[in-house]
């Protein structure tokens, strides 16, 4: 309400002084910034200006009892009229009603716009971050992203509500109160009005101290409970028994104990003074008026009634609060100022992977996929991708192999544009990637990630996110072609069983096997597969191949493979070192060839032979060509 608000964010005690952290992060205020926060305000002009109504009259009138002493007292109570006694009694009864009445309107609509300008900011937000490239995902903490998604935005709320009404009501109510008092009698105004501000003296450098000690207090309290979790755990404690340290660690515990209670101790009479230097300095003031207003009678004879001191007294009571809280308005501001730089830095964070104006979107799709001498650093000048060329026919498929780390998954991130090339440049069926409309390119290729990710929810529910408009066929067929259907049909609630957070309630395999389902269902021109390095059970292995290999022979695909099965399946094999492809071929060139991939074919793949005993002979005899094999 009216007559003094407290301070925004983070209440009064954390909410009065500057961290140094914050101190140092202190944003420059320029008209730019304003106007762009003024922006956010715009839309809502009407309910601003509502507010501001609101807040004037509410102001002005719960000053107006105050004002009303002065008659209850000269012409009620001194002039004995019980009827003028009554009436300024109702009527300041009444003003005050009416003045939270309003309150109440004023806080309504203020909320409303708060909520309102955040929905948008949020949105606003959402989107944009929507918008940033893998890079950003990879190179911010996920929790600072959701913070500025969530606190920040909470917080412009905050000063929307709190900060702004509260610099808005408090200096009105100034305004009004030092008016209201300079009619009555300008003297006595001025001697008010001069010690207002030593009022709030004692409450800073009050506050200042106990800020400092509460700090204090803290880290004190911190490092007990590091000792604690310490010395109090199994191995601490273990610790502690076998090098004989408990009256070492006893003494290092009671040190800090007592120097917490001596802070707590100073901390709690640091509060008990300042309220002994805050109710003399209150009452020094009114003592002050009484004295002035009663010399200016006596002595000087002023027009100058008993109900006009009075009121005097009561207005200048009613200053502390607004005063005090203005005092501490430039900490506020700095607040909110870093507040909205904060989240203005984020949106301003450029789009780095977007359309292109002109950006076409073909009739038809092919698939044809080309690298044309294509280098790539995820942050210059560290080159991970140098001079790849290759050339990858609609139907055909090409498998990637090569020692982790060395680039396999970062080719694949080009062709959907998760990230654009350094150098060289990526064509989909003869055209730049980078010309092409991103929604396009990325309704043509279906990815299949190492780390499946499946949303919280049904299986149902996952696979229509590919496919918004599947029918129950068409989801029947995908998850048998991804040979995961007798697993769904087991469960008791079938394609409705839910697969938990990220998909946990799943085995590894199974998971993979509905990702694969659903890029069935979204049947993009170009399939890719990065097989999981992690080992899964040969079954569970056989099944994702069975549901992968009839993919990658008849449609146009690349895979990342570490399993020989799937190598094979491929029309062609790339070897990647160290960002380079350094072999190219099939696979029984490549071997007797004697390079990186028959190191790789001795120390990896073949490892996945060994499992399957009757596979063996069978692999073997496709493999070195004796016999061929019963597919092309
Ligand atoms: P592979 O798939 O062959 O195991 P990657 O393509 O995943 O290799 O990684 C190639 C290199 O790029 C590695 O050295 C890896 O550390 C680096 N790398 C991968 N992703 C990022 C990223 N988001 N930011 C910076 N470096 C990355």
């Amino acid at each position: 309400m009216a007559g003094g608000r407290g301070p925004g964010p983070g209440g009064p005690m954390r909410g009065a002084f500057l961290t140094e952290e914050e101190k140092a992060s202190q944003p420059k205020v320029t008209p730019a910034l304003l106007k762009r926060i003024f922006s956010y305000l715009l839309p809502y002009k009407k309910q601003l200006f509502l507010v501001l109504l609101c807040i004037a009259v509410s102001s002005f009138m719960s000053l107006m009892p105050s004002i009303l002493t002065g008659k209850i007292i000269d012409e009620g109570l001194i002039r004995r009229d019980l009827r003028a006694l009554i009436f300024y009694i109702v009527l300041s009864l009444a003003v005050t009603f009416l003045a939270n009445l309003i309150g109440v309107a004023e806080s309504y609509i203020n909320t409303w716009m708060a909520q309102h300008i955040t929905y948008d900011m949020r949105n606003q937000m959402y989107a944009h971050l929507q918008k940033m490239s893998q890079r950003f995902f990879t190179s911010n903490n996920q929790g600072d992203i959701v913070t500025r998604m969530t606190s920040d935005i909470d917080g412009v709320q905050m000063v929307i509500t709190n900060t702004f009404t509260s610099i808005l009501s408090n200096v009105i109510t100034l305004i009004i109160a030092a008016i209201a008092m300079f009619q009555k009698n300008w003297i006595l105004a001025l001697v008010g009005i001069v010690i207002v501000p030593l009022f709030t003296l004692p409450t800073r450098s009050a506050g200042r101290a106990r800020w400092s000690l509460t700090n204090e207090s803290q880290a004190a309290h911190d490092e007990i409970n590091g000792i604690l979790n310490e010395t109090l755990s199994v191995s601490g404690q273990l610790l502690v028994k076998l090098f004989g340290k408990e009256q070492k660690e006893y003494d290092r515990y009671k040190e800090i104990n007592h120097r917490m209670i001596r802070l707590n101790i100073r901390e709690s009479m640091a509060g008990r003074w300042f309220r002994v230097v805050l109710t003399t300095f209150t009452s020094i003031g009114p003592m002050l008026i009484y004295l002035t207003g009663g010399i200016l009678m006596i002595r000087y004879g002023y027009d100058l009634t008993v109900g006009d001191i009075t009121v005097l007294v009561a207005l200048l009571g009613k200053m502390y609060m607004p005063v005090n809280s203005l005092l501490n308005i430039q900490v506020e501001w700095i607040r909110s100022m870093s507040l909205f730089s904060r989240i203005f830095n984020y949106f301003d964070i450029p789009v780095e992977i977007e359309n292109a104006p002109d950006a076409v979107i073909p009739d038809t799709a092919d698939g044809n996929v080309e690298f044309c001498h294509v280098s790539f650093a995820y942050e210059e000048p560290n080159r991970i991708l140098k001079d790849i060329s290759f050339r990858l026919d609609a139907g055909k498929s090409i498998a990637i192999v090569g020692p982790s780390g060395s680039g396999k998954s970062t080719i694949i991130n080009l062709i959907p544009r998760l990230y654009d090339v350094s150098e060289g440049s990526v064509t989909f069926d003869g055209i730049d990637v980078r010309k092409l409309d991103l929604s396009f390119l990325r309704s043509q290729v279906g990815v299949v990630s190492q780390e499946t990710y499946l949303f919280n929810g049904s299986i149902r529910e996952n696979l229509l996110y590919a496919k918004p408009d599947a029918t129950e066929e068409e989801m029947v067929e995908a998850l048998k072609k991804a040979n995961i259907y007798e697993f769904v049909q087991k469960q008791e609630k079938g394609i409705d069983t839910q697969v938990g957070n990220r998909g946990l309630k799943l085995s590894g395999g199974e998971k993979q096997r509905i990702s694969i389902a659903r890029i069935l269902l979204k049947d993009p021109t170009i399939f890719i597969f990065d097989e999981a390095t992690s080992a899964l059970d040969s079954i569970s292995e056989q099944k994702i191949q069975d549901a992968i290999d009839p993919i990658i022979r008849s449609r146009t695909s690349i895979l990342i493979a570490h399993r020989l099965s799937t190598i094979l399946a491929a029309d062609e094999i790339l070897v990647v070192r160290d960002g380079r492809i350094v072999e190219r071929g099939q696979h029984k060139d490549l071997v007797q060839a004697g390079g990186v991939y028959q190191e790789l074919y001795e120390t990896q793949f073949s490892r996945a032979i060994v499992p399957q005993e009757e596979g063996v002979s069978e692999l073997e005899q496709y493999i070195w060509g004796t016999q061929p094999a019963d597919e092309p």
